[in-house]
C-alpha cells in the first residue's frame, strides 16, 4: 500500500527490503549502495564510516550509511567476515518507471558464496554446506561455487563432525529448527525447516539437472541426501542464482572411500595447519610444491582424504615416479605451470557474468600454454587426460586486445579486426576527429578568411568563428548561430554530422565492446565443462609433480600398498620434524610390526622422542595413502581404515567438559570405532589423573584393544607408566620399546633411537634442569625421588619441612664428606683457616 508521506524512492526500497530481512541491504543509488535504517547503523559502525541521515517524507529523516560503489569488494569482504549477509540490489534497466528506475536484488553475498577474487581464499576451496539429520544418520552436501563441485553423502552421527572438518566449511546451512549438538564451530545458516522438506527438494534437483530421476546420481531413495543436495540448490537460487549453471553434476559419495580421521586427528597430526594454528610446520606446508592455485586446492583435499583403494593410490603413484624418475621433466613442468593464472574460478567468473578484460586475458594466456605442457607431460595412462582448448584460445586471441583496460567501463578491450561494426564505427570516429581537426585549415583555404577559427562549446559544440570585418564573407551553406560583439559564430550541416560521430563513438564503440565482450564469455561459457576439466587436470599434473619434487629433495621412497595387514616402514622420519632440526641429523627409526604384534608399549625418557615417532608412523602411513612417497628407506603398509589419535592433555576445554573428560571422551570414540585395519597412535592416555588412576585406565585400555576380536588394531602407545612394561610378559601380542638414551661421564643425552625392552627411567627432572628449573628445585626433585624409589613408587608421606633442610644441609657433597673428615681438634688456627680458604676456592669459584 503505497505511503504518500514518504518518497517513491522510500517506498521501493521498503518493499525489497521486506524479502530480505535478516540481511544487509545495499541499495545503489547512482556511484553508491545505500544502507538506511538499522542496516545503515550497522554497516557504520563495523565499517567505520559516517553515519548521517537523509528525508524520506515530510519532516522525516532516517539513517544512511553509504559505500562507493567502486570499492563495494573491500566493504564486503569486511562485514562478510564478521558473519553478516549482504544483498546487492541494482538499478535494472534504463527506462525509469513513473520518475524511478527499477531495481531488483542481484545476489545475495554469504560466506558460501563469494565469488569476488579477493575475498576467496586462493589455496583452499570456499564450501558452501548443508547438513541435515535423523537420529543416527546424517547428510552432507557440498558445493564450490567457484569450481563447480558438487558433492552430497550419507554418513552415521558421530561422523558429522569429522566430514565438517574436512571439509571446513566457509558457511553451513542448517534447517532452522535444528541444531548440531557435537560441538563443531562455524558459520551457520539457519534455512528454513520447511526448505528441507523431501518433495520440494527432489524436485528442484531434477529441475536442475533437467532429469526425470535421481537414479543417476546415486541418490534415489535417499531423503536425507536430496534433502541436504536440495537445499544447496534452493539457497543459490536465492543467493547466487548466476551461480547455479556452473553445477552440471552432483557426485554422491561414501566417507568409506577414504580413510576416516576424525576432527582432534586430523588436529594432532597437523595436517593443513600447527596446533598453533599456522600453515608452516604443517603437513601440507612441507608437502605442498604445488605452483597453481587449483594445484593447490587439490592438494590441500588429497591430504584430507586418504585413500583405501589400492589401484588408485597405485595409479597416483605412476605419476609422481613418472616426475620423480625424469628430474629434467620435471623442472620443464613445474615452470611450465607455473604462470598459469587459476582457470577453474576464471571459467566460472566467466560463466557468471562477472568476468572482466583481464579475466579473459589471463585465461588466453592460460590456454596458450597447453601444448606446450601436454608436450613436457608425455601421455602415461596414469596421468590426467589434457586437450588443448584450440578453439577457445583462437577466439580468445582474435577477439580481446593484447593490453585491455582493467573494467569493462573503459574502451579498447576488442580487438582490431574482429568485428566489421566496431572497426567501422572507431573508423568513423577517427575520420571525423581528423575531419574537424582540418576544418578550420580547408575552410580558411576555400574562403580565404584569414581569422576564420574552429572552436567548440557545451551549448552549440563544434562551431566556425569569423571575425566581424569578414563575416559577410561567409559561404552560402554556412548557418549562423550566434552573434557576438567582435565575431560571428556559424554552423554547417556536414560539420554537425562530423560532430555527431564523434560525440557518439565513444558511446557507440563501449555499447559494441561490450556487447561483443558478453558475447566471447557466452561462446567460452558454452565449453566451461570441459574447460573445467581441463583445469583439474592441470590440477592433477601439478599435484603429482610437486609431490615428486618433494620426494626428491626430500629422500623420500616409493612405498608399497597393498591389501594385507602388515605394517613394515623402515628407516622412517617424521617429514615435518626433520625439516625443523637445524644442523642435527635426524635419526631414523624403524616400524616393523612383527607376526602377531597388535601392541608396541614405548616408554622412555621426556624428550627422548616418543611422539615424534608415534606421529611419524602416521603420517607415513598417511602419506602413503594419498599417493606420495614416503621418508623412510622402505615402506610396506597394509591399507589403514582409519587413523586414531589421543595425544596428551590438551587445553581444549569443550564447554562443561574438563581435559580429562574429553581425554576420556576421545578414548572411548577410539575403542568403539576401531577395526583390525585401524592404526592407533596413543600417546600418554590416562596423564590428566591421578597416577593409579592414569594407569589403570592405560592398562584397563590396552588389554581391551589386545583381546577384544573385533579391535586387535595396530597400536602404537607411548607412555610414562613403566608398569606397563609387564603387560608385554602376559599378553603375545604386546612388545616393548624404548629410546635409547647415553649416559657417560654424568651427561644424559637422548639417542632418539627406538630399541627394543623397556626404559627403567624417566629422566624427567634431568630434562627438567636443561629447561631452566632452578637449582634447589632439581635438587629437591632428585631426593624425593630416591624417597619414592625406595617406597617403590607407594605413597609415600614427604615431611614438608625437609625441603628447607635439604637446601641448608644436604644429606651428602662433596664439602660435607671432607668436612666430615677433618680433625678439628688437631688442627691449629692458621690451617683452620686456610682450610676454610681452600674449601671456599674448591666449592664458590670464589
Ligand atoms: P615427552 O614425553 O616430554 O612428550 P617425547 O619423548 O614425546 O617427550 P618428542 O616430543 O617426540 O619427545 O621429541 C622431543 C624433541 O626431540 C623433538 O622436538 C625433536 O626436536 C627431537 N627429536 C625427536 N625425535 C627425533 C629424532 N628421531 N631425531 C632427531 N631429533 C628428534
Amino acid at each position: 500500500m503505497p505511503n504518500d508521506d514518504i518518497t517513491p524512492s522510500r517506498q521501493q526500497y521498503l518493499e525489497i527490503k521486506r524479502d530480505y530481512p535478516n540481511t544487509i541491504l545495499f541499495f545503489r543509488l547512482g556511484d553508491f549502495y545505500e544502507t538506511f535504517d538499522e542496516d545503515a547503523e550497522i554497516t557504520a559502525r563495523e565499517l567505520d564510516i559516517v553515519l548521517t541521515s537523509r528525508p524520506i517524507g515530510k519532516g522525516v529523516r532516517v539513517p544512511l550509511a553509504g559505500i562507493p560503489y567502486h570499492a563495494v569488494e573491500n566493504y564486503l569482504a569486511r562485514l562478510i567476515e564478521k558473519g553478516y549477509h549482504v544483498a546487492i540490489c541494482e538499478q535494472v534497466g534504463d527506462t525509469p518507471v513513473k520518475g524511478l528506475f527499477p531495481r531488483k536484488v542481484v545476489r545475495v553475498v554469504t560466506p558460501g558464496t563469494v565469488i569476488e577474487p579477493g575475498l576467496l581464499p586462493g589455496d583452499s576451496n570456499n564450501y558452501l554446506a548443508s547438513v541435515i539429520q535423523d537420529e543416527k544418520t546424517a547428510s552432507v552436501s557440498y558445493a564450490d561455487i567457484t569450481t563447480g563441485e558438487f558433492a552430497v553423502t550419507e554418513l552415521p552421527l558421530e561422523a558429522l563432525r569429522a566430514e565438517l572438518t574436512r571439509l571446513h566449511p566457509a558457511e553451513i546451512l542448517i534447517p532452522d529448527n535444528q541444531k548440531l549438538n557435537d560441538g563443531f564451530q562455524g558459520h551457520f545458516t539457519s534455512y528454513p525447516a520447511w526448505k528441507f522438506e523431501p518433495g520440494k527438494c527432489e524436485e528442484t534437483l531434477l529441475t536442475h539437472f533437467k532429469s526425470s530421476t535421481l537414479e543417476g546420481f546415486g541418490i534415489k531413495g535417499h531423503n536425507l541426501s536430496i534433502r541436504s543436495a536440495g537445499v544447496i540448490l534452493q539457497y543459490l537460487k536465492e543467493t547466487q542464482p548466476d551461480s547455479l549453471t556452473l553445477l552440471a553434476s552432483l557426485r554422491s559419495y561414501s566417507i568409506n572411500e577414504f580413510m576416516t580421521l576424525d576432527a582432534s586427528t586430523r588436529r594432532n597430526l597437523e595436517l593443513d595447519e600447527t596446533l598453533r594454528g599456522e600453515r608452516k610446520g604443517s603437513l601440507l606446508g612441507t608437502l605442498d610444491h604445488t605452483v597453481t592455485p587449483m594445484g593447490k586446492r587439490l592438494m590441500h583435499q588429497w591430504i584430507s582424504q586418504p585413500l583405501l583403494n589400492v589401484d588408485r593410490i597405485k595409479r597416483r603413484q605412476e605419476g609422481v615416479q613418472h616426475f620423480f624418475d625424469n628430474g629434467m621433466k620435471r623442472a620443464e613442468i613445474r615452470s611450465a605451470l607455473k604462470p598459469l593464472a587459476d582457470l577453474e574460478r576464471l571459467v566460472n567468473r566467466v560463466m557468471a557474468g562477472q568476468a572482466q578484460p583481464r579475466d579473459l586475458v589471463a585465461m588466453r594466456d592460460t590456454l596458450s600454454r597447453l601444448p606446450r605442457i601436454i608436450e613436457i607431460a608425455g601421455d602415461g595412462t596414469f596421468l590426467p587426460r589434457l586437450t588443448s582448448a584450440n578453439e577457445e584460445l583462437a577466439l580468445l586471441q582474435s577477439a580481446i586486445d593484447d593490453d585491455p583496460p582493467s573494467t569493462l567501463q573503459n574502451t579498447g578491450i576488442i580487438r582490431a579486426g574482429y568485428s566489421q561494426e566496431l572497426d567501422s564505427v572507431i573508423d568513423a570516429s577517427k575520420h571525423a576527429r581528423d575531419w574537424i581537426a582540418n576544418l578550420e585549415s580547408v575552410e580558411r583555404e576555400k574562403t580565404g578568411i584569414k581569422t576564420l577559427k574552429v572552436g567548440y562549446n557545451k551549448v552549440f559544440g563544434y562551431y566556425i568563428e569569423i571575425s566581424r570585418g569578414a563575416a559577410d564573407k561567409a559561404p552560402e551553406n554556412y548557418i549562423r548561430k550566434q552573434t557576438l560583439v567582435n565575431a560571428e559564430r556559424f554552423i554547417t550541416p556536414e560539420m554537425k554530422e562530423y560532430e555527431t560521430l564523434v560525440l557518439n563513438a565513444e558511446e557507440r564503440i563501449r555499447e559494441i565492446e561490450l556487447r561483443l565482450f558478453k558475447e566471447v564469455c557466452a561462446v567460452l561459457s558454452k565449453s566451461a565443462f570441459s574447460l573445467l576439466k581441463t583445469a583439474r587436470a592441470l590440477a592433477e599434473l601439478d599435484v603429482l609433480s610437486a609431490l615428486a619434487e618433494t620426494a626428491a629433495l626430500g629422500g623420500y621412497t616409493r612405498p608399497e600398498v597393498h591389501e594385507g595387514s602388515g605394517l613394515d616402514i623402515r628407516e622412517g622420519r617424521h617429514p615435518v620434524v626433520e625439516q625443523s632440526l637445524r644442523g642435527e641429523r635426524y635419526i631414523p627409526n624403524d616400524v616393523v610390526f612383527e607376526k602377531g604384534e597388535i601392541v608396541r608399549v614405548i616408554t622412555g625418557p621426556n624428550m627422548s622422542g616418543k611422539s615424534t615417532y608415534l606421529r611419524q608412523t602416521a603420517l607415513i602411513v598417511l602419506m602413503a595413502q594419498i599417493g606420495s612417497f614416503v621418508p623412510a628407506e622402505s615402506a610396506s603398509i597394509g591399507l589403514v581404515d582409519r587413523i586414531f589419535t589421543r595425544i596428551g592433555a590438551q587445553d581444549e576445554i569443550h564447554a562443561g567438559q574438563s581435559t580429562f573428560m574429553v581425554e576420556m571422551i576421545e578414548a572411548a570414540n577410539i575403542l568403539h570405532h576401531a577395526t583390525s585395519r585401524s592404526l592407533l597412535i596413543l600417546d600418554e592416555i590416562g596423564r590428566g589423573t591421578s597416577t593409579y588412576d592414569g594407569l589403570s585406565i592405560a592398562w584397563g585400555m590396552i588389554e581391551y584393544i589386545h583381546n577384544h576380536p573385533q579391535l586387535r588394531a595396530k597400536t602404537l602407545f607411548a607412555t610414562h607408566y613403566h608398569e606397563l612394561t609387564q603387560l608385554a610378559e602376559l599378553l603375545p601380542g604386546v612388545r616393548n620399546y624404548n629410546v635409547a638414551v647415553s649416559e657417560a661421564d654424568g651427561k644424559v643425552v637422548f639417542l632418539h633411537k627406538i630399541i627394543p625392552g623397556g626404559a627403567d627411567r624417566s629422566y624427567g627432572i634431568h630434562v627438567a634442569q636443561l629447561a631452566g628449573l632452578p637449582a634447589p628445585v632439581i635438587q629437591r626433585a632428585n631426593e624425593i625421588m630416591v624417597e619414592l624409589e625406595k617406597t617403590s613408587g607407594r605413597a609415600v608421606k614427604i615431611d614438608p619441612h625437609a625441603a628447607q633442610q635439604a637446601l641448608l644441609f644436604p644429606e651428602s657433597s662433596p664439602l660435607l664428606d671432607e668436612l666430615k673428615a677433618v680433625d678439628v681438634n688437631s688442627l691449629s688456627p692458621i690451617e683452620a683457616l686456610n682450610k676454610l680458604f681452600e674449601w671456599q676456592k674448591k666449592y664458590t669459584n670464589k
